[in-house]
């Protein structure tokens, strides 16, 4: 990046005062106000922090003197800055009585410092899986319990899960002498900054396993088929989801092990269709049946049941068997199963029926 300016960033003069150049600091920063910029925020807050670098620096007697005589390659190979020599800067655009400045801050000025918060992490919690299950409609309504086997990551008994070869230990890392951390040096306008990011040789872990476990590969963790059981409650639909705790994936490094999620899939039934908690099905009757009245046998998720067609029922009529339907995961009873009733016109009649058919029709015709 080309050096620049800090008073035509600042746009005073060479021999401007320090009342001059904390006036065109604060007009500037008052411009640059992220609430006053929400399209070109990125950019007004970059341009800010060239504006507060140009400021902290000129408004330093002594840094501005070194400015004015060796650039930004002064002796100590320009300004170093570290997060807390935007002081001036800070106490400046506070006198202002702006919020949101911690808000730049911590974007421009801390990005290198919050890494050092970051401590080497060695153990992670372990994922969660997502297992589909599809059970029928009869087990959805009664509950039911079974064995399924899961492919999951257990932790690696060989090496319980540390990774590591048994009998070796792990060593520092070279790269980072066990801090997790590496420097890096920044050019910028005011010289070299120095951010510090995790290692990459360790991940940050600033240890590394030179003999890793044949087993896992060094992972502490492997894949297995596990057989667990589970209970499927009274109720559930399609999309309803079983939480096991603690029947996930093992963290990696003997961490945490996460959740199962048993999302279950209902199976469509052939004859039961399953609204809520009823259920509706179809039933064929006789035109006799439905112009006499009849008792019939309806198949139900709770066996057979007994449906009475009161006389003079008509195509399409619905009855009800009550509380034969699927129970509710969340209430007590049940729902109802429901008939939708057809009635079959014959089409083939023998002699004496359609005799019986044709005396039949005369009385409507004559009553
Ligand atoms: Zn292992
Ligand atoms: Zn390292």
């Amino acid at each position: 990046m080309a050096n620049r300016d800090y008073y035509k960033i600042l746009g005073v003069d060479r021999d401007a005062s320090q009342a001059e150049i904390k006036r065109a600091y604060r007009t500037q920063a008052k411009e640059l106000h992220p609430d006053k910029n929400p399209t070109t925020r990125k950019k007004a807050e970059e341009q800010f922090r060239r504006v507060a670098e140009a400021y902290e620096v000129l408004s330093d007697p002594e840094k501005r003197s070194q400015y004015d005589r060796y650039g930004h390659a002064g002796p100590d190979q320009g300004f170093n800055f570290d997060v807390n020599d935007f002081r001036h800067a800070r106490e400046a655009y506070a006198d202002f009585g702006f919020g949101g400045f911690d808000n730049i801050f911590d974007l421009f000025f801390r990005q290198g410092a919050t890494h050092t918060a970051t401590r080497r992490q060695q153990t992670r919690q372990g994922e969660d899986i997502q297992y589909k299950l599809r059970i029928s409609l009869e087990d959805a309504a009664s509950g039911t319990r079974m064995k399924i086997t899961v492919p999951r990551l257990v932790s690696c008994s060989y090496c319980n899960g540390s990774g590591i070869e048994p009998g070796t230990s792990r060593q520092v890392c070279p790269t980072c002498r066990g801090k997790g951390q590496v420097e890096y040096r920044q050019q910028s306008l005011l010289g070299s900054f120095v951010t510090l990011r995790s290692c990459p040789e360790c991940g940050g872990r600033g240890e590394i396993i030179k003999h890793p476990c044949q087993h896992c590969n060094g992972k502490g963790r492997v894949k297995e088929k596990s057989k667990i059981s589970i209970s499927v409650p009274v109720g559930v639909g399609n999309g309803s989801r079983l939480r096991l705790r603690g029947q996930g994936n093992v963290g990696p490094g003997g961490g945490q092990v996460g959740d199962l999620y048993i999302v279950l899939e209902v199976i469509p039934h052939s004859t039961f269709e399953r609204r809520g908690s009823d259920i509706y099905s179809k039933a064929k009757i006789h035109y006799a049946q439905a112009a006499l009245g009849a008792k019939i046998k309806i198949n139900t998720l709770w066996g057979e049941a007994t449906l009475t067609i009161p006389q003079g029922t008509q195509p399409g009529t619905t009855l009800c068997l009550q509380g034969k339907g699927m129970p509710s995961p969340h209430r007590k009873g049940k729902g109802n199963h429901y008939v939708i009733l057809q009635v079959v016109i014959p089409t083939h009649l023998n002699t004496p029926q359609r005799r019986a058919l044709r005396e039949f029709e005369k009385t409507l015709t004559h009553g």
